[in-house]
């Protein structure tokens, strides 16, 4: 799903890399890369234009520019903006009614037979609803043969009336129908067309306007890109649906119908089908699908969590010690706390891209800042903020104190004495924790 896209937007992100800031040029060009990746997956024009604009001032308008590097940053904020133009939070489908009365829309072969019958089987199965299906394609026998097979499959009555060429009446019937046999879920299969005409666009206004349907969704097929946005808005200003369901991203879909159709129509995406299979159906997540998207997933959740920890002021505050070396035991400490408020070790390993396969089977001790914590606080208070004071007898005091052996105390000091020299050559490190661990 979206390979390319991912690849492209990949490869943009890279001219940030090892960059030390982000700037006016470097922004903008990265994100004339990333326009141009969005337009090749058949975004709409309008929207990828206007998608990079904001991008842009976002990123500029950043100042946690210490933290973390341009190239995540730049992750992280066209990761929160591809979420947003699929519409942020996760739209809910509209359950209520008794029966719940939903009524599908859409395009011949978009997908929306096979869709009301998975439909059917996960609300059966996840909500312990009583379905029926509702053949409404009065024009296709095959249609109806469709619906009835499906049916069958998943084990739910499929309502027909041979014979009828009225399909507002079959709706209705079949609401009747559903009330004194206790259906609580009613699903309404309507005729499609290849395009768009006047009759079908008639006909389904005139079932939507009869049952009134709690939900009244639009399928569509993702393979086919800026169409199927055109589609949705002709849809759109004749029905007014509530819904979009996008089937066949299981395809080499290139992602231009799932990043501009919100935007367009601004209706929600609730469903995406990713299958032939009835159980091929998933709720749509706009953050998680981004998070595909861009491949990086992951590390979207470690720099948030970068990002809760690390406050600016304070980073500042811990740089100017390093800078005329007044960088103590005090100091390290409070980065270890914060280091472990980010959370499990291994977690955090993990949530670097290529790490998390790599340390599946490995050990890392969740206490593994244990042994340095008891020894730092087997310091007293002047030890701790000014280490040159350590000298023979208080290491030999400090060891006993904290229960480890002379060589442990000796190693921390050492590597402390190391830390610091580095921190001070480089100064590069700034106020990066992260860093600081790496280095030792
Ligand atoms: P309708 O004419 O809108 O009712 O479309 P159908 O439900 O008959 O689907 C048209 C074709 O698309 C069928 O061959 C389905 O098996 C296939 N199809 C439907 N949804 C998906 C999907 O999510 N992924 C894939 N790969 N195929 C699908």
């Amino acid at each position: 799903m979206f390979e390319n896209l991912s690849e492209r937007l990949e490869r943009s992100f890279k001219l940030l890399k090892g960059q030390g800031k982000i700037t006016e040029i470097n922004v903008a060009e990265t994100l004339k890369d990333v326009r141009r990746a969005l337009l090749d997956a058949d975004v709409n024009y309008k929207v990828a234009k206007q998608f990079t604009d904001t991008v842009k001032a976002k990123a500029l308008g950043q100042n946690v520019l210490n933290a973390i590097q341009p190239g995540q940053l730049m992750v992280k904020i066209v990761h929160d903006e591809l979420a947003t133009l699929m519409g942020g939070d996760t739209a809910q489908v509209n359950l209520s009614g008794n029966p719940t009365v939903i009524l599908m829309s859409g395009l011949q072969g978009s997908g929306k037979t096979t869709m009301s019958g998975k439909l059917a089987k996960k609300l059966k199965s996840e909500k312990s609803r009583r379905p029926l299906l509702v053949a409404g394609d009065v024009y296709r026998p095959a249609a109806i043969e469709q619906l009835k097979v499906l049916g069958q499959q998943i084990d739910v009555p499929v309502y027909t009336e041979e014979g009828n060429k009225n399909p507002v009446e079959i709706a209705e019937n079949a609401i009747r129908y559903a009330k004194t046999n206790h259906y609580d879920l009613v699903i309404v299969d309507t005729a499609g067309r290849l395009a768009v005409d006047e009759q079908m666009m008639q006909e389904i206004a005139a079932i939507k306007k009869a049952v009134k349907p709690n939900e009244t969704l639009f399928v569509v097929d993702s393979m086919t890109g800026q169409d199927a946005v055109n589609t949705a808005r002709e849809f759109n200003e004749r029905l007014d649906f509530d819904g979009v369901v996008l089937t066949k991203l299981d395809g080499d879909t290139r992602g231009g119908a799932a990043l501009s159709i919100r935007t367009v129509v601004d209706k929600p995406i609730k469903f995406v089908g990713t299958g032939e299979k009835l159980d091929a159906l998933d709720y749509f997540h706009p953050a998680r699908m981004a998070d595909r998207i861009l491949g990086m997933g992951d590390i979207v959740s470690l720099v948030e969590k970068a990002q809760q920890q690390f406050d600016e002021k304070q980073a500042r505050e811990l740089q100017r010690k390093i800078a005329k070396n007044q960088f103590n035991f005090n100091d390290f400490l409070a980065q270890i706390e914060q280091i472990k408020k980010m959370g499990n070790l291994k977690d955090l390993a993990s949530m670097i891209p290529g790490v998390g396969k790599a340390i599946k089977d490995v050990d890392i001790d969740d206490n593994a800042f244990k042994g340095i914590e008891s020894i730092i606080k087997s310091m007293t208070a002047a030890e701790r903020a000014n280490p040159d004071i350590i000298n023979a007898s208080r290491r030999q005091r400090i060891a006993k104190g904290s229960g480890n052996s002379l060589q442990d105390v000796n190693r921390l000091l050492k590597q402390f004495e190391e830390t610091r020299k580095l921190m001070r050559q480089a100064n590069a490190i700034k106020s990066n924790p992260m860093k600081m661990m790496n280095a030792m």
